[in-house]
């Protein structure tokens, strides 16, 4: 990892403020400056400088919300269910490159079969495969009968909820994922459903918590969403449906919000080739969904934008245009939308060090054709990534639908 990596020109640190004229130096994989060039350090010649190109430097990007073992195919479960192990941890492989390349650096993984995602994840840590950094959940922990059983463990009792999750995180998971509500996928499990009791919750949570590992709560309706909030939920993904109770209670316990509208929008974009009974739901409560998180903005909670990733029609790389979904339906200035992309969601993984560009952080920088405090769409318009102070192969064009892999 030795050697030095310069970029120069427009840096949004997050940070700190924005410097008009730049310099982030990377030094054995890690910053070793940001600032104004004019103050910066001396640069051996031997230093490699990216081209910046009259673009901008950021940090790289991060999705606190994925599925690394599907690519975005139409089916999403029959893809999952059809597949063999191994068959499923070379598309999770696949995806966390193609994240990469998309100015992704690191992602959660919140349900998937058996140990693929950890162990891709592990892989990918120890540098034996090219990819955006997992924090993966290993098996989403539903209720029989519940959402996503393809994902993960069908639990039922605090005895074995607990038991679930200490599996989980002995395999290697980063946190648990809870099943806390039903889900837009699965058919029969009615979005206001709360499958678990308050202490089935709190026995998983606390095993997580209790080894400093984050708990993301699956959470749509409000009943589930305040048993999950309650019990130590770190994290609510999609947050539908919620009203002003339950934006408050999630106001005290400091969750972050994980939205995934990109999930809803490019299933609708595709509609005419998904199940309609799944076309009909998303229909359902899109309106609803973007006043409950407008709710949530408006109240300061901490959102963090993400994809959902492997969804239909949702291929891996797109955090960049949920991001632009916040700004453009959700109110969120630009600066709050590249932060919900970066440091936010860094803090979903309980990464505190990823998401920004400062001394001593790891050397993640991504560039961007133009401004994304501009026009936050500049964030789907990566030129360059750089991962631990070196440069990320990319292929010169991205396929916009499923993966090849
Ligand atoms: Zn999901």
């Amino acid at each position: 990892m030795g050697g030095i990596l310069v970029l120069r020109g427009h840096v949004l640190p997050v940070a700190g403020a924005p410097l008009a004229d730049g310099l982030v130096v990377v030094e054995d994989g890690r910053i070793s400056y940001v600032g104004p060039a004019g103050r910066g350090p001396h640069v051996a010649a031997t230093a490699t400088e990216v081209d910046v190109g009259g673009g901008t430097v950021l940090p790289g990007m991060i999705d606190a919300h994925v599925h690394l073992v599907a690519d975005g195919a139409p089916d999403f479960m029959g893809s999952v269910v059809g597949s063999t192990p191994a068959a499923l941890a070379a598309v999770s492989a696949a995806n966390a490159l193609r994240a990469l390349q998309a100015g992704t650096v690191a992602v959660r993984d919140l349900g998937a079969p058996g140990g693929i995602a950890i162990d891709v994840g592990r892989e990918i840590a120890a540098g034996r495969l090219p990819g955006a950094g997992v924090s993966a959940a290993g098996r989403a922990i539903t209720a029989p009968g519940g959402h996503i059983p393809y994902l993960g463990v069908e639990v039922l009792g605090e005895e074995a909820m607990a038991a679930a999750a200490r599996e989980e995180l002995a395999r290697g998971a980063g946190g648990i994922k809870l099943v806390a509500t039903g889900g837009v996928l699965t058919p029969g499990a009615a979005l206001g459903n709360a499958p678990f009791a308050e202490d089935e919750l709190a026995a998983a949570a606390a095993a997580a918590r209790d080894q400093g590992r984050w708990v993301a709560a699956h959470a749509i309706g409000n009943e589930g969403t305040r048993r999950a909030l309650r019990a130590g939920a770190t994290s609510v993904e999609h947050g539908y449906l919620l009203d002003d109770e339950t934006v408050g209670l999630m106001a005290t316990t400091g969750a972050v919000l994980v939205t995934t509208q990109v999930a809803v929008a490019r299933m609708l974009r595709n509609r005419h080739l998904v199940d309609p009974a799944v076309v009909a739901r998303a229909e359902e409560i899109h309106g609803v969904a973007v006043e409950s998180l407008r709710r949530a903005a408006r109240a300061g909670i901490p959102i963090a934008g993400a994809t959902d990733a492997g969804t239909p029609f949702n291929p891996h790389g797109g955090v960049a245009e949920e991001a632009a979904l916040l700004v453009a339906d959700i109110g969120l200035t630009t600066t709050q939308a590249l932060r919900a992309v970066t440091a936010t969601a860094a803090r979903c993984l309980l990464r505190p060090d990823l998401g920004h560009l400062s001394v001593g952080a790891p050397g993640h920088v991504v560039v961007t054709a133009g401004n994304p405090l501009d026009d936050v769409a500049a964030l789907t318009d990566v030129r360059a990534v750089v991962l631990a102070g070196r440069q990320v192969d990319r292929p010169t064009t991205t396929p916009t639908t499923g993966g090849t892999a």
